[in-house]
């Protein structure tokens, strides 16, 4: 059974190689990235909208940047990291957060390098052996704080 300090190390671990993965990620997009019209309507969810799921270490990395993980009162369905039209922990965002955009020029290209880039975070997982999972957003969050602190 791992103790707990080295289960800690195991993710910090696994961040330090999810920060390297997500540098390599926004190198291969360069080319595909499209025009943001920065309104945020991408990270607002709810019925009709699409899911945005993440597994442990995107959510895990999205914690790390220490904001706050409660969604607006003023805006329930919206990610707890928009900030007016903006994402506010975009060096943390996730992997679905990086290649969608409203724009479908190149879309196909992006959605092979999310296919390559999920299998990536799935080996790191496995390599740390630390937890996985794959969850809509909200979900993930809270089980990702949750496991992080146990
Ligand atoms: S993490 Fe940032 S880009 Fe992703 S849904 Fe939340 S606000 Fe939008």
């Amino acid at each position: 059974m791992t103790s707990v300090p080295n289960a800690i190390a195991a993710i910090e671990s696994a961040l330090g190689e999810m920060r390297a993965l997500y540098a390599r990620l926004d190198a291969e997009l360069a080319h595909y990235v499209r025009p943001c019209r920065a309104d945020g309507e991408c990270c607002r969810f709810g019925p009709g909208k699409p899911v945005l799921y993440l597994t442990f270490l995107e959510a895990a990395m999205m914690l790390a940047s220490g904001r706050d993980t409660e969604p607006s009162p003023d805006s329930p369905n919206a990610c707890p990291y928009l900030d007016g039209g903006r994402c506010g922990i975009r060096e943390g965002r996730a992997l679905g957060c990086r290649t969608f955009f409203c724009d479908s020029v190149f879309e196909e290209q992006r959605c092979l390098i999310h296919e390559k880039f999920l299998r990536e975070i799935r080996t790191v997982e496995a390599k740390f052996q630390v937890p996985h999972f794959y969850r809509p957003l909200a979900e993930a969050l809270r089980e990702a704080a949750r496991l992080c602190r146990s």
